[in-house]
């Protein structure tokens, strides 16, 4: 059994520590630091940045191409909790990506990947507001990771961010040694499974 590691805290409960701080504290804290220091530079990635696109991570084993174009992974036999995945694909100067492929691949609520079918592979295209809305089940773990999707992200005529996207308050998050807080999704529970969000930046080169 993994054991939590209090010691360790991801930067965005640092964030949350330091958005609890009052006000004049924080204040007083940057001012020691420097003058001219803006508070947003604490703030969670997004757009508006040129240095906060989203992060690239590696691929990992169980990539297969020619995905389905589908909004929906559900389908007879797949069993596990409901979720509902949205979000936008921008710019780093905030504008939303219409026609931007979109592919997600994961593991099954048992923790593994249909390497033989597409069972729980599918690709789709933004829409005019730069928005996908994908339907799914929350993917089960597998021995030495932390719970994850797999995602391809393309502008048009862009080179695809391969990347993986991952859920809050998991004990293995900790542990996981490709983990990166930036990628969590914010995940709230529904009547019918629950619902994630997450914007991906993509630097677009002219
Ligand atoms: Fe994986």
């Amino acid at each position: 059994m993994e054991k939590p590691n209090p010691t360790k805290r991801t930067r965005r409960e640092f964030l949350q520590a330091f958005l609890a701080m009052p006000v004049t504290f924080v204040f007083a804290a940057w001012g020691r630091r420097t003058e001219a220091a803006p508070l947003a530079l604490l703030s969670t990635p997004d757009c508006g940045d040129d240095d906060d696109v989203t992060p690239r991570q590696t691929e990992g084993p169980y990539f297969t191409p020619n995905s389905p174009e589908r909004t929906s992974l559900l389908e007879s036999g797949i069993t596990g909790t409901k979720i509902t995945v949205t979000g936008k694909v921008l710019t780093t100067d905030c504008k939303p990506v219409a026609h931007a492929l979109v592919d997600f691949w994961h593991a099954d609520d048992k923790g593994e990947y249909d390497n033989v079918g597409y069972k729980l592979r599918g690709h789709q295209f933004t829409d005019a507001t730069g928005r996908y809305t994908l339907k799914t089940i929350v993917p089960g773990l597998y021995p030495g990771r932390t719970r994850h999707y797999h995602v391809k992200v393309q502008a048009p005529n862009q080179r695809i961010l391969t990347t993986q996207l991952y859920f809050p308050d998991e004990r293995r998050n900790n542990t996981d040694r490709i983990f990166n807080p930036v990628l969590l999704m914010e995940v709230k529970n529904v009547a019918d499974g629950k619902t994630a969000t997450f914007d991906f930046v993509l630097k677009i080169v002219k």
